[in-house]
């Protein structure tokens, strides 16, 4: 007897969770299949020693905690996420420091806006002119998702979201702001988005930076773990299935749609859809077969680039966070204003690039226990020269990477290296080994203009019945958009089982 399930997802990372999540919701019988041992993929945390550090959370988008509740927070609300999850919301944007120059962002246009000018007053005019049509792209997304019905609110869309379909962010803000300094505050979290201002794409980061500027980022309390397991709780009471440590091996297909799914333990699962989390090279390689996949589609997934990878550097501090002078959630470390220079040596170096500073103590006080503090130092890393050291070599080169990150943090908070109480320091690797991303990729594809919104993967799969969930499909890498792509699998499959 084989089991069946209207719908096997397939991989607990946030696209999978919130695809099974609302599926349950809808009256389907689900069966969620993970193959590590917790929920979450890169939404989760680990321990070490008495730290419990998040892998991957800086801020989520979305949420607009004390104003009128983003459309992520909405969503989450009638899954029933928010009453499970406490978001801390973070009063900064971030802060940047240059070697000349030291600034934060504070939350909120009036407030960000005056900053910008004070600093730099003559490039006023043009700073005002970018947060504008930063602000009117996020209404123009906010008329697009109520359905934008009236001809003016067409055109408006138009004007102020399409016409931007192909712009990279340095081909909108280099014609508004001049000053390379100004522009470099700007595009700071031009890495949360894993390309270099040249290349990516104006929509993405206007969406995520406005956001982050008017509403403010988020964090979750007590780590991206409890988000996921959130959903696990949900998927559970609601009578769905969800097995841990068990990966699928194969999805079965049988003229031109998908039957069920087989599990790395020879269990075959009957089901008339399939929503894969996991990336859409294994699933249709590995999982389906070259042979099965249509041609042109699995060329056009080779042909693509991979987004990049992360290194981190996880510390427990057996100092406050307030002793050590650390007073920002998030600190970005700079060597200068140019972000392009080193963006092409990051394919064939190990060597860190500039890199980030969070501590997540200045979120929530108690992330870690009293006394202490986590801080974790965060870059962008591509896998490929990380693929040419030896295994021999492995730990010695992750540690050297973490020292020079750790040599520049000293001269901002010296005296941070002896109140290392735990360290530990992952790569592209580890993003690989621990979610199956080629690459080790955080995002899928890169965020360029040609892999944004409309033109990403879609979410229906080569077969009838094959949906995909997560970074690598609509509408693209990080929290919400994984979360929200999940979402819209389930709504696929919803109703095409509510039309039968
Ligand atoms: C260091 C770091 C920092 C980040 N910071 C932020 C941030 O501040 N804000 C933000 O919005 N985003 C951030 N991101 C990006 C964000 O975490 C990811 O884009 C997002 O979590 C990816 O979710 P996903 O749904 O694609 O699933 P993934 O996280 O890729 O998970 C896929 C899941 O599938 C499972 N799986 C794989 N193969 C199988 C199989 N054969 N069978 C069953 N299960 C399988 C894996 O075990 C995993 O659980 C960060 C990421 C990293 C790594």
């Amino acid at each position: 007897m084989f089991e069946k399930f209207d719908v096997v997802v397939v991989g607990a990372g946030l696209g999978g969770l919130s695809a099974a999540a609302t599926l349950v919701k809808s009256g389907q019988k689900v069966l969620l299949l993970e193959k590590h041992y917790r929920a979450g993929g890169y939404a989760g945390s680990f321990v070490r020693g008495r730290f419990e550090f998040d892998i991957a959370l800086h801020q989520i988008s979305g949420l607009d905690l004390v104003g009128k509740r983003g459309f992520l927070y909405r969503n989450l609300e009638s899954l029933g996420v928010t009453k499970r999850v406490e978001f801390v919301r973070l009063l900064n944007v971030y802060r940047s420091v240059f070697p000349d120059l030291d600034i934060t962002l504070p939350v909120g246009r009036e407030s960000a806006e005056g900053v910008l000018l004070d600093t730099f007053p003559k490039e006023s005019e043009g700073i005002t002119r970018f947060l504008d049509r930063v602000e009117a792209t996020s209404r123009a997304l906010g008329m697009l998702q109520r359905g934008a019905g009236s001809e003016e609110e067409k055109k408006y869309v138009k004007e102020n979201f399409f016409a931007y379909k192909d712009k990279t962010l340095a081909e909108v803000l280099n014609g508004d702001v001049g000053d390379p300094k100004a522009r470099a505050v700007i595009a700071q979290i031009f890495a949360y988005f894993g390309l270099p201002p040249s290349r990516v794409s104006y929509l993405i980061y206007a969406l995520g930076w406005g956001d982050y500027l008017r509403y403010g980022g988020a964090q979750v309390k007590g780590t991206s773990q409890m988000l996921a397991n959130a959903f696990v709780d949900i998927v559970q009471e609601m009578d769905g299935e969800v097995r841990f440590n068990c990966g699928v091996k194969k999805i079965l297909t049988r003229g031109g749609r998908v039957t069920g799914v087989v599990t790395e333990k020879g269990e075959k699962i009957e089901a008339p859809y399939v929503i894969s989390n996991v990336n859409p090279i294994t699933t249709c390689a590995q999982m389906i077969g070259v042979d099965k996949c249509p041609d042109s589609f699995f060329k056009a997934l080779q042909t693509k680039e991979i987004a990049i990878g992360s290194c981190c550097v996880y510390m427990g501090l057996d100092a406050p966070h307030g002793e050590l002078g650390i007073s920002d959630f998030e600190i970005f470390i700079n060597s200068s204003y140019d972000f392009e220079s080193f963006w092409d040596r990051l394919k064939t170096s190990v060597e860190p690039a500039d890199f980030g500073l969070a501590c997540y103590n200045l979120a929530y006080q108690d992330a870690s226990p009293p006394g202490t503090s986590i801080v974790v130092l965060t870059t962008t890393s591509y896998a490929e020269p990380w693929y040419k050291v030896s295994p021999a070599e492995y730990v010695e080169t992750k540690n050297r990477v973490a020292d020079i990150m750790l040599e520049r943090t000293e001269k901002i908070f010296p005296g941070i290296r002896k109140h290392i109480e735990v360290i530990e320091v992952s790569t592209p690797l580890t993003n690989m080994r621990y979610t199956g991303n080629p690459g080790g990729s955080i995002y899928g594809w890169p965020y360029s203009p040609k892999e944004s919104i409309m033109y990403r993967l879609p979410q229906e799969g080569p077969f009838k019945g094959l949906f995909f969930a997560g970074a690598w499909t609509q509408i693209g890498g990080g929290f919400q958009p994984c979360i929200m792509s999940g979402l819209m699998a389930a709504q696929r499959v919803i109703s095409e089982l509510t039309k039968k």
